[in-house]
């Protein structure tokens, strides 16, 4: 069953859906499978709306209209800024991803998926793997991050890992002069896909790395690769520390952590890294931590599944469209910098001037 649900039974959805001007917010229920999702749909001006599905165990349903309607806004300015010709939009389901996933609940999203007609590409997002996307794949042709062996490029968090990392020698040039790691002490938050790749990266250039995660194997499995240095979910904002790699789950930066941390770089994958876009913002700068906006670094996944959904895959060009992070993080500090303005509401300026100018083309025929 869909429901897009009636006004007058639900003022504060739609008042939240107004707050960040969302065009559509669907509800998906399936008894049968017990799929229980969310699929919003931000804005369509740049094209299709594209983002990822994520799979958590949220504490309340409102926790997961609120992520949804924030990730799905943060990819209409993450694609604007990366040049793609995509909208924004996002997808949750409600459940456990180490319990309650089957083949037959991934169809039946690729069912809901499919009812839009195109107005939404899925791909993977947090929860998510290539085989949950081949399920979803046999019900409709609107997802991306597909398998090789089906002609898709396959997991897409290698590349948003290299984004990340090029957005973090950018943001290393910018403080230290020269944009090695080396020696650097990074702390990522989060050893799942783009976390274990990022390390990947990190120890290639010998950076002084701690890892932490809440699943022990996931430590474990990097532990064996690299040398690094584990530590404690909850140690991570007070660990002595020269950048901050958040790569689980947003709203890392907030009050208490910005207490805390210590570091001159925030340089990670998350999604809505900031808990408050203005105030947070504003208080890196204040504290002089360098924030990379995580729209503008954690592109590098997108533009994989763009490269997917435009052409036959190419991952030459979607690696070379990606390298381009670390000129677009350069120029947008020297930005920043000149209109005295944090590093976030510039990436927000550059990717709202891009959709304004789309509208604007658009009055034209
Ligand atoms: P993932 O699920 O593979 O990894 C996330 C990891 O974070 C997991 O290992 C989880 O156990 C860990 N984690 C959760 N809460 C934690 C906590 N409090 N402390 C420490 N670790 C914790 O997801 P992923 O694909 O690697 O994505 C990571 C982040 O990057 C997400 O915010 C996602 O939205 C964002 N992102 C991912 C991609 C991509 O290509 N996968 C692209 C853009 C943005």
């Amino acid at each position: 069953m869909q429901t897009v649900v009636k006004e007058q039974q639900a003022l504060s959805i739609f008042d939240q859906a107004a707050q960040y001007e969302h065009e559509q917010v669907v509800f998906c229920h399936d008894k049968a499978t017990g799929l229980r999702a969310i699929i919003a749909i931000h804005d369509t001006t740049l094209g299709p709306a594209a983002g990822g599905t994520r799979m958590w165990t949220y504490a309340q349903e409102a926790d997961a209209l609120h992520d949804v309607l924030r990730l799905s806004r943060g990819m209409t300015f993450k694609n604007a800024v990366a040049g793609l010709n995509l909208g924004g939009g996002k997808a949750v389901i409600l459940g456990d991803a180490r319990k309650d996933k089957s083949e037959f609940l991934f169809r039946a999203f690729g069912k809901y998926v499919d009812s839009l007609g195109g107005r939404y590409i899925t791909a993977e997002d947090v929860g998510i793997n290539t085989r949950d996307i081949e399920h979803i794949a046999t019900q409709t042709q609107h997802v991306s991050g597909k398998p090789e062996m089906m002609g898709g490029g396959g997991d897409p968090s290698p590349i948003t890992a290299y984004g990340v990392y090029m957005g973090m020698k950018a943001s290393a040039k910018k403080v230290y002069g020269n944009e090695s790691l080396n020696g650097k002490r990074i702390v990522v938050q989060g050893a799942g896909h783009v976390g274990s790749y990022l390390v990947d990266l990190l120890a290639k250039e010998n950076a002084n790395i701690y890892i932490a995660d809440i699943y022990e194997d996931r430590l474990q499995a990097i532990a064996a690769k690299h040398k690094v240095t584990v530590i404690a979910p909850d140690a991570v904002y007070d660990q002595p520390m020269d950048i901050y790699a958040p790569c689980a789950l947003g709203a890392t930066i907030n009050d208490d952590s910005l207490e805390r941390l210590s570091c001159a770089i925030i340089s990670g994958a998350a999604n809505n890294q900031l808990q408050d876009e203005r105030t947070h913002a504003d208080k890196c700068r204040q504290k002089g931590i360098l924030y990379a906006p995580d729209f503008l670094i954690n592109s590098g996944g997108i533009i994989n599944v763009y490269y997917e959904i435009i052409q036959q895959y190419n991952r030459e060009r979607a690696m070379q469209h990606t390298e381009q992070i670390y000129d677009i993080t350069t120029k947008l500090y020297q930005t920043a910098e000149a209109e005295s303005i944090n590093t976030h509401e510039a990436a927000l300026r550059l990717a709202l001037q891009r959709i304004e100018q789309m509208k604007n083309l658009k009055r034209l025929y």
